[in-house]
């Protein structure tokens, strides 16, 4: 899935919300479909998933407590 700036003044795709659509969720497939939300919507959809998904750190929890350490001197 890859995010783009909404280019064209479509409402948002949210039901009940109002607002223009800022940002298009495009999933490639057989059949292209775009999801056009606007930036509040996006924002509440984020705080949502980051609620139930962290995001996967890159390095173990131990190399980077260290690498903080490191930063505070
Ligand atoms: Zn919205």
């Amino acid at each position: 899935m890859e995010i783009y700036e909404c280019k064209h003044k479509v409402k948002c795709d949210f039901s009940g919300c109002k607002n223009i659509a800022t940002f298009s969720l495009v999933k490639r497939g057989l059949l292209r479909h775009d999801i056009c939300l606007c930036e509040d919507c996006l924002n509440e959809i984020y705080n949502c998933v980051a609620k139930i998904r962290v995001p996967k750190a890159v390095e173990s929890p131990f190399k980077l407590n260290k690498r903080l350490k490191k930063d505070e001197k």
